[in-house]
């Protein structure tokens, strides 16, 4: 017996994917994307990452003006820096209260609706490819619902409260996309790593009512993104010693590459989203400093959008973050062309 109301079955990802098909375009601008990025990952092209955007995406028509503002700069950067846009649309919750991403609320002041969520999901990544022409980035939150988008993903994220899942380790192994394991809540690093050896070999499993066999996925890698310590206080984990350990772990172990962005937000900005900026400033120093951290840094995942900060659910401000607080698009801006400069 469960507590529990089934209230309707919801379309596959078959369906959905009928619903809302790729065009011959598209498919061209995520291949081509997907190949310039692996080369990134493996070292052979040494741009920038940065996976950048707001905490959540819950306006799809703010979201893609964002999207397409970055189009203007990235054009400006395109030899030094390489943009993934962040459309996140699922979000994982403290204490489970509060918005859960547009999957559960296409309307944030609306109540939940799954049906009208997928497609608005699955919309929205779609819309990016096409109006802007980038693939973007999403956590997989739950791995599950990951076939609703596969097709259209330029990067996933296991987040700090996933991490040390097993469902979350053996999907990633079977994805053919970069999958950033972040660092638990609480820092352990092993949880980290374990993650990451996990996702970079093949298992055998149950995957959506299916025996599957995945093939391990080389481009599995960490993200540092602070943590929280006993006391409650925010811990950064970007500093030297933690990245020059980082390289001493993937050293000592049995990784297809070493590799690792930093999360400039979270605990490692303490959630002030205006220390970002110089977060990326002295990460790029290090990685000038000590090649092993040069060759461990791939880029950064920053929290912005158009507004500077956050407001409630409610707030009615356009363009600002209704989760984490984010940087504001003219501080982003400078931000991206002045790491362009130092590279
Ligand atoms: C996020 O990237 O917005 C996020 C929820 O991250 P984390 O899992 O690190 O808390
Ligand atoms: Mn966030």
């Amino acid at each position: 017996m469960m507590n529990m109301v089934f209230e309707r079955k919801l379309a596959i990802p078959m369906e959905v994917k009928e619903m809302y098909p790729m065009t011959a375009e598209m498919e061209m601008i995520i291949q081509k994307r997907a190949v310039e990025i692996k080369h990134i990952f493996e070292g052979k092209d040494d741009r920038l990452i940065l996976i950048i955007g707001p905490c959540s995406a819950d306006n799809p028509d703010a979201v893609i003006d964002y999207i397409l503002r970055l189009r203007d700069v990235q054009e400006k950067v395109k030899n030094e820096i390489y943009i993934i846009p962040r459309i996140y649309t699922n979000k994982p919750r403290t204490t489970g209260a509060g918005y859960k991403g547009l999957l559960h609320q296409p309307n944030p002041n609306e109540k939940p609706d799954m049906f009208k969520g997928i497609l608005a999901t699955r919309s929205l990544h779609m819309r990016a490819v096409k109006e802007t022409g980038f693939s973007c980035a999403d956590e997989m939150l739950y791995p599950e619902n990951h076939k609703y988008l596969d097709d259209l993903l330029a990067y996933v994220a296991v987040g700090a409260r996933s991490v040390e899942n097993q469902e979350h380790r053996l999907v990633s192994s079977g994805l053919d996309c970069p999958v950033g394991m972040k660092n638990p809540t609480a820092g352990d690093l092993s949880v980290m790593m374990n993650a990451i050896t996990a996702a970079q070999h093949g298992h055998t499993f149950i995957y959506r009512g299916w025996e599957a066999h995945s093939a391990g996925n080389p481009y599995a890698h960490a993200i540092m993104r602070g943590y929280m310590n006993k006391h409650g206080q925010s811990m950064p984990n970007y500093h030297y010693e933690d990245l020059a350990h980082l390289a001493a772990l993937y050293a000592a172990g049995d990784f297809s590459f070493p590799a690792a962005i930093i999360d400039t937000n979270h605990a490692n900005s303490g959630k002030n989203p205006l220390e970002q900026p110089r977060i990326c400033k002295e990460v790029l120093n290090m990685r000038r400093y000590n090649h092993d951290i040069k060759k461990l840094v791939k880029g950064f995942m920053i929290e912005s959008y158009i507004e500077d900060g956050a407001q409630p659910v409610d707030g009615g401000c356009y363009g600002k973050s209704i989760t984490d607080p984010c940087l504001g698009w003219e501080k982003t801006e400078r931000l991206i062309l002045e790491l362009a400069e130092m590279l």
